[in-house]
């Protein structure tokens, strides 16, 4: 008897919740909110599996200043579905992508350009880089342990060694070089032949450069 007095009064109530639930969903509009593919948006907003070493927003870079705020990365959706895309295939194999660089206002590509005039290694802004259209990432990778895995140059290294090209370096520098290029094109990207580090979104490169500064809340 007294499981039976247990089971109504649990009954009665599960049925109350469902009314009161559903008289609430009756009043409440529905909100739908659809962001454009080429929207900018902040990637940890999508996804909390990215490590982040954002060399710009601090003064470890070949500027020697913080140009950045704050360490977001912001990018236009697009690029951002197929970067988490390409983080959980990493993440499938152990390993993760930590990020040095997304988008980059068109005003910070002219300081950059300044210091290093060099269209091999900085985007001439009269053009604007990937980076300046929201569709580029500077990466490399971690492991389980949250270590960087061996490129061969640190980022940002202004010379032949950081060039997909360059293959005099160890065997296991080589196949982690190839292991990061082959999923980000499997996942939709483009590698730059100068720079181990750099991905370019392929249906991003006709997006327009953009100079908006972001949020830093
Ligand atoms: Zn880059």
């Amino acid at each position: 008897m007294l499981h039976f007095i247990k089971s109504s009064f649990f009954l009665i109530c599960f049925c109350c919740g469902i009314s009161a639930k559903a008289q609430n969903e009756s009043y409440a509009e529905p909100v739908q909110h659809t962001i454009e593919d080429t929207s900018f948006v902040n990637l940890k907003d999508y996804s909390k599996d990215f490590i982040y070493d954002m060399k710009y927003a601090t003064e470890d870079n070949f500027l020697k200043a913080k140009v950045y705020d704050c360490a977001e990365c912001f990018l236009r959706l697009k690029t951002v579905k197929a970067l988490v895309a390409a983080n959980k295939d990493f993440i499938k194999k152990g390993y993760k992508i930590k990020l040095y660089d997304c988008y980059r206002p068109l005003s910070i590509q002219q300081k950059m350009w300044a210091i290093v005039s060099n269209p091999e290694y900085v985007a001439d802004p009269k053009k604007g880089s990937i980076h300046n259209r929201g569709g580029a990432v500077d990466i490399s990778l971690v492991d389980a342990n949250g270590k960087e895995i061996e490129m061969g140059t640190a980022f940002d290294f202004f010379g032949p060694e950081a060039g997909h090209n360059y293959t005099k370096f160890s065997k296991k520098v080589l196949a982690n070089r190839k292991f990061l290029k082959k999923i980000m094109i499997q996942n939709g990207f483009n590698s730059f032949d100068s720079e181990w580090w750099h991905y370019n979104l392929k249906t991003g490169l006709k997006d327009p450069v953009a100079n908006q500064k972001w949020n830093c809340e």
